[in-house]
């Protein structure tokens, strides 16, 4: 099972891809958590990828292909994944289609979690990430048992400098200008879903388990 998850950030499509992998059995890979770990670990990706990750602009294509193209060649990938993140741009998804194609692969869905840029704004101020596994929570939608701590690991609980409000305008307009594109590009390959993101969490999984199952 081969799906890439589409929608702004903050539209809970890292939360909806972890159950998907916890649920299907396939990797969950986050091309922005690759980046914050290598960013913690001072790798020389991590160096390069900050400068932009700070500003609120996505990565350089050439940058983000060699990372992720490194990464399906893990075993974990053999059955496919759950892409959070990735593709961003029409390149990248024509990197992705060109990669598969060779394989005489393809992906099986796109799944667009649907959330109007005003719910975003809103949902990002309340977000909270785990710095050390990559969880993420909400205080008001996703809420952790105990609060400021990680339900997963028992990690401490930070707002993400790049869910800091000016920042998040910034990727908004990044969003709209480079990513809402892949919409039309999936659509037109046949294999895009929509789903209501504005829903409750397990709403939203439900509807993403019915696509996927066909139902
Ligand atoms: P995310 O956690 O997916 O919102 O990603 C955080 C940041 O990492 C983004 O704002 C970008 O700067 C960078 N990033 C993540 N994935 C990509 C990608 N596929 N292409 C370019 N930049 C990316």
């Amino acid at each position: 099972m081969k799906i890439v998850m589409l929608g702004a950030p903050g539209a809970g499509k890292g939360t909806q891809a972890k159950q998907i992998a916890a649920k299907y059995g396939v990797p969950h890979i986050s091309t922005g958590d690759i980046f914050r770990a290598n960013l913690k670990a001072g790798t020389e990706l991590g160096l390069k990828a900050k400068t932009y990750m700070d500003q609120g602009q996505l990565v350089p294509d050439s940058l983000t292909l060699e990372l992720i193209m490194d990464r399906f060649g893990n075993d974990d990938c053999r059955n496919g994944y759950v892409l959070d993140g990735f593709p961003r741009t029409i390149p990248q998804a024509e990197a992705l289609t060109r990669a598969l194609e060779e394989k005489n692969d393809k992906l099986d869905y796109a799944i667009n979690v649907d959330v109007p840029d005003s719910n975003i704004i809103d949902r990002m101020s309340g977000r909270r990430a785990c710095l050390k596994c990559g969880g993420t929570f909400h205080v008001k939608y996703n809420p952790t048992k105990k609060e400021g701590i990680c339900d997963l690991c028992g990690g401490e609980l930070v707002i993400r400098d790049d869910d800091k409000p000016e920042i998040v305008n910034k990727r908004l307009v990044a969003y709209h200008e480079q990513t809402q594109p892949l919409i039309d590009y999936y659509e037109k390959e046949g294999i895009l879903k929509n789903v209501d993101g504005t829903q409750d969490v397990n709403k939203v999984f439900e509807d993403i388990c019915d696509i996927l199952e066909n139902k």
